[in-house]
This record gives structure tokens, C-alpha cells and sequence, in this order.
């Protein structure tokens, strides 16, 4: 599963922000996720609950925000596409420039980021 992966990538580096501050519990964490990362929801979901069993990450809440892609192309286009034009199913991303048909480069949107950790740290 991709996402469990990604997720692993994540919460460790989750975990080792945790230890540098000596954090004791996180409460809350901000994931922004492009859409071109292929990543569903659900099982990021579910990834982060399994991996963040038995840390300090355990019981915390995980906030999910989208952030929309863009393209660019030889041709000069750049902007929006939707990479999912008849499918309902999101599987691959189609990203042909709505401009000249050709393949275009994606600019952002692959990103999967951490937006925000909400840590309890202890009193000095
Ligand atoms: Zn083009």
C-alpha cells in the first residue's frame, strides 16, 4: 500500500520534531496532501492509526487538507487540469494539456506535506 509508506516517511519525521522539543504527547497534526499524489484519504487515515500506535503520536487527531494541482506545458499553458476527466475512478492521473493535448509537466500538486504539529511539551 502507498500510503503506508508515505505515512511511515511522515510520522517519523513527526516523531523526531516530538523528541527535539521533548514533546510527551502530539494532540493534533495538519497534512496537506496535492492531488496529484494518489493518496486517498481513508487509508492515510487508517496508515497514520496504525503507525501511530504506541508513540506518542497514539489517540492524536489527523487533519487532511488538499491543495490543487497545477501544469505546465511547452506550449506555454499553465494552470489547472483536471486529471480525472471521465473516470470515476481516481487511478492514474491523465495529464494532458487541455491547451495542445501534449504532456504536460506537473508544477505542484505531488506534495504531501506537514502543515502542523500540535505538541504537548513540557514545562522548562
Ligand atoms: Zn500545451
Amino acid at each position: 500500500m502507498h500510503e503506508l509508506s508515505v505515512m511511515s516517511q511522515i510520522i517519523e519525521s513527526i516523531l523526531s520534531e516530538g523528541k527535539k522539543r521533548s514533546a510527551t504527547k502530539i494532540e493534533e497534526v495538519d497534512l496537506q496532501i496535492g492531488e496529484y499524489t494518489m493518496l486517498g484519504d481513508e487509508q492515510m487515515e487508517f496508515a497514520y492509526e496504525v503507525l501511530s500506535k504506541d508513540t506518542i503520536l497514539q489517540g492524536s487527531k489527523l487533519k487532511i487538507s488538499h491543495v490543487k494541482g497545477k501544469i505546465e506545458c511547452s506550449c506555454g499553458y499553465r494552470g489547472r487540469v483536471d486529471p480525472y476527466p471521465d473516470s470515476p475512478h481516481k487511478i492514474v492521473p491523465i495529464l494532458e494539456c487541455p491547451k495542445c493535448k501534449g504532456g504536460a509537466k506537473i508544477v505542484e500538486g505531488r506534495e504531501c506535506l506537514i502543515r502542523n504539529i500540535r505538541m504537548v511539551v513540557p514545562d522548562v
